[in-house]
């Protein structure tokens, strides 16, 4: 049961898609690809390693995720998986329109406990140009997928049964603070692909993404541009207790958030052992909003 192999994409609604061409390629380092795939105007496409795109930003009203994408390693695993999401009652559908439009070789979706439109494929398309950060960035993705998804669920019972249950996402570890249990889930050694926390006043919301580089100056240089460009600055730096990275956070224009950090832990599922946290963080990731729960 260990079909998912890493976050692979995520597409999500911008009502103005201006601010996130310049949002993703000079605050993030993403290059944009969007001419040179030939997508249509609604849609941008960025990239953040060899990948054809890994995000995609259609216009649309702002909030919450249009779907997110998981990869499995070949056809059977996809198979695999379609299987055991039907055995469980969920509904799966195969799409080969949407695979096509995604540039992979076979896709399958159906919704979380929440209505989130997952995409889970195989094949993603790796074009011969190289990619090329406009800002000289260079993401940690490859084995360890891109990066993690954080959620604000509305049933955390719900949430567990399909991703640790039907999804084989497994148990890292859990952050218990203000009466809440954060609940982080691996898929290869990344210490955390998915997060998510019961929310009542804020789910169901993709809270934050988040994008690891491979030098702790690149976060550096990006607070800075954070900071000259009059970006919302979030949390301030911080390290984390639990994944032990070094990061960010600050809004996009999607009205999400975007973890910006460095040197995450990665896991061992030979030795590693489940445990849980009382605070988020060792030091840093100030909030400034009272009213808004901190998050991993
Ligand atoms: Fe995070």
């Amino acid at each position: 049961m260990t079909e998912i192999v890493g976050l692979g994409y995520l597409g999500l609604y911008a009502e103005k898609l201006d601010d996130w061409r310049t949002y993703g390629t000079e605050v993030l380092g993403l290059q944009n690809v969007s001419e040179k795939i030939g997508v249509e105007s609604d849609t941008v496409l960025l990239r953040a390693d060899e990948q054809s795109w890994r995000f995609a930003i259609h216009q649309g009203e702002t909030g919450g995720a249009a779907y997110i994408g998981w990869e499995v390693a070949n056809r059977r695993a996809l198979d695999d998986l379609g299987d055991r999401l039907s055995a469980a009652g969920v509904t799966v559908e195969e799409d080969q329109a949407c695979a096509q439009e995604r540039r992979v070789e076979g896709l399958i979706r159906c919704v979380d406990p929440d209505g989130h439109r997952l995409e889970f494929f195989y094949g993603p398309h790796i074009p011969k140009y190289p990619f090329v950060s406009p800002r000289g960035v260079r993401f940690v993705t490859g084995d360890l997928g891109l990066g993690h998804v954080f959620f604000f669920v509305t049933d955390l019972d719900a949430a567990k049964e399909f991703y640790l249950g039907s999804l084989g996402f497994r148990l890292s570890d859990t952050i218990e603070f203000h009466g809440r249990k954060v609940h982080f889930l691996h898929v290869n050694p990344r210490h955390h692909s998915l997060a998510f926390v019961q929310n009542e006043e804020l789910a169901p919301a993709l809270g934050h993404f988040m994008l690891e580089v491979d030098d702790i100056d690149d976060v550096g240089r990006t607070l800075d541009e954070v900071d000259s460009r009059g970006v919302t600055l979030t949390e301030t730096l911080g390290r984390h207790t639990n994944d032990r990275a070094i990061s960010f956070f600050m809004k996009n224009p999607s009205g999400s958030e975007v973890e910006y950090g460095y040197d995450g832990r990665l896991v061992d599922d030979t030795t590693w052992r489940v445990t849980n946290y009382d605070a988020t963080s060792l030091w840093g990731h100030h909030r400034d909003r009272p009213d808004t729960d901190s998050e991993s």
